[in-house]
């Protein structure tokens, strides 16, 4: 049964706040956004339909988590669904049944599947019974650092803490002796503590020198689902990704194949609806190992749409209404006709100071004009001349997206790009986006996740 939608309401800010806006203006929906006292003059807030102040008197952050407030104005405004985007309340399954129970559609996984993913030994646990290979790590959070050390003992250090309930790259240690694993544990459970509200860790066998592979998934109510091939995220600075590219340069087709399948084995197993990602981590010997699911729309969605020419957003929209997967009005074709075509690079331009530590710089926007031209995508959150960048949220400017016939073709769109960029007044990363775009490792496709952390000559 497809319910019919009229208003969608965005419960995030920034960048894709106004992305989804503007999926739902092209499906001829009307937009609702929310903004915080801190985003008054926030672009995200213009870019809608209708927006509505959230949580007045709460901090810039907990206004974002306010459900009651979200959920107040949604009913007061006849919204029809809510998209949470990622982060905040997107992977909040408490507040995905607070939107059913008011009559609002939530667009994303069942609670359960979000409840499932959340918690990393879990959704550990699911993997293996599916025949999907994991790191191998803890069945269980660790209780008592003994049992930590044993784990260690026998599969040899180096190994990794990670927070049963972490994300963004948070919350993780990597431990290389006894000594190191005795000291890092109580920190590592009073830190998962304070940071997700759960001090349960586990851990893993740290891999060196992996690549991080990851399964764009779109599934229906009516156990459809497919993927949309992989994005190779294995740029990343202190774990979190930088750059992205889509489809992978260093991938064997045979390994491809079994990645996917995997992702696709896993997410059916649990009937999983909308959209999410399955990340897995492959080390140079060509084994392929789980890490997590991602069940919301992520940062780095832009490359996998410019290389397949699907719109995951709309599509979020469509099977929320209760479309099938293949009904013209969602537009996914079966799995043997999703292909991948040329090669598209994500870069995340923050404003963060690469000259200190790259430590997030504020302040107002003297001037902002921003690259463009054929094969070139912005999607940009509070970026033009006159805006004020605020200390109170992540720091993601704009994001870029390039395409190309060849890998060659869009790094060569993307640094030109980047070189067009003028920004003053707030320091970015840009600089250092185009030292990581012109190194010829980079250019080569050859490359892992200590990228990065190998090169000082990307500093300079
Ligand atoms: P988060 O949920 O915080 O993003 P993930 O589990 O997805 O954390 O891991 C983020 C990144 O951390 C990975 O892409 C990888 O670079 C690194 N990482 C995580 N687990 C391991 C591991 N066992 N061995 C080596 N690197 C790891």
């Amino acid at each position: 049964m497809v319910k019919p939608f009229r208003k969608v309401l965005v419960a995030n800010r920034g960048e894709i706040a106004i992305r989804i806006f503007r999926a739902c203006t092209e499906l001829g929906l009307r937009t609702v956004a929310i903004y915080s006292e801190q985003d008054s003059t926030s672009l995200h807030r213009y870019k809608a339909d209708e927006a509505y102040l959230v949580g007045a008197g709460k901090g810039p952050i907990e206004a974002y988590l306010d459900i009651d407030g979200i959920i107040e104005i949604a009913k007061r405004n006849d919204v029809d669904a809510i998209h949470p985007g990622y982060g905040f309340l997107a992977e909040n399954a408490e507040f995905a049944r607070r939107c059913e129970a008011a009559g609002i559609t939530f667009i994303g996984p069942r609670p359960e599947q979000i409840e499932v993913f959340g918690d990393k030994v879990k959704a550990r646990q699911l993997a293996k019974s599916c025949g999907v290979p994991i790191i191998p790590g803890t069945e269980e959070p660790i209780e008592h650092l003994q049992d930590a050390l044993r784990f260690a003992k026998t599969h040899g250090y180096p190994v990794i803490i990670k927070a049963a309930a972490g994300g963004g790259g948070r919350g993780m240690r990597i431990v290389r002796t006894p000594a190191e694993l005795e000291q890092a544990y109580e920190r590592a459970r009073s830190e998962a503590r304070s940071a997700f509200g759960n001090p349960a860790v586990y851990l893993e066998k740290y891999l060196e020198r992996p690549k991080h592979i990851e399964v764009q998934i779109l599934g229906d109510a009516y156990g459809n689902l497919v993927h949309l091939y992989e994005r190779d995220c294995s740029i990343q600075r202190r774990h979190q990704k930088l750059v992205e590219v889509a489809p992978s340069l260093s991938l064997a087709p045979e390994l491809r194949e079994a990645i996917c399948d995997a992702a696709v084995r896993l997410m059916k197993a649990v009937h999983y609806v909308n959209a999410g990602t399955v990340e897995f981590l492959v080390t140079p010997d060509g084994q392929f190992y789980f890490i997590e699911v991602n069940p919301r729309i992520q940062v780095e969605h832009t490359i996998t749409e410019l290389v397949t020419g699907i719109d995951i957003v709309q599509a979020q929209i469509r099977i929320a209404q209760g479309y099938a997967l293949h009904d013209p009005e969602v537009g996914v074709p079966p799995q043997e006709k999703i292909e991948t075509r040329g090669y598209a690079i994500q870069c995340r331009v923050t404003t963060e100071d690469p000259e200190n530590n790259f430590v997030p710089d504020t302040g107002r926007l003297l001037a902002y004009r921003s690259g463009g031209g054929f094969g070139v995508r912005l999607d940009a959150g509070n970026a033009f001349t006159g805006a004020v960048i605020s200390p109170h949220y992540d720091s993601l400017l704009v994001k870029i997206s390039t395409w190309g016939n060849t890998f060659e073709q869009a790094a060569a769109k993307m640094l030109r790009t980047l070189r067009e960029f003028r920004i003053r007044g707030v320091k970015t990363n840009i600089p250092f986006l185009e030292n990581v775009v012109s190194h010829p490792d980079f250019r080569s496709g050859q490359y892992d996740t200590s990228f990065i952390d190998t090169k000082p000559e990307l500093f300079v």
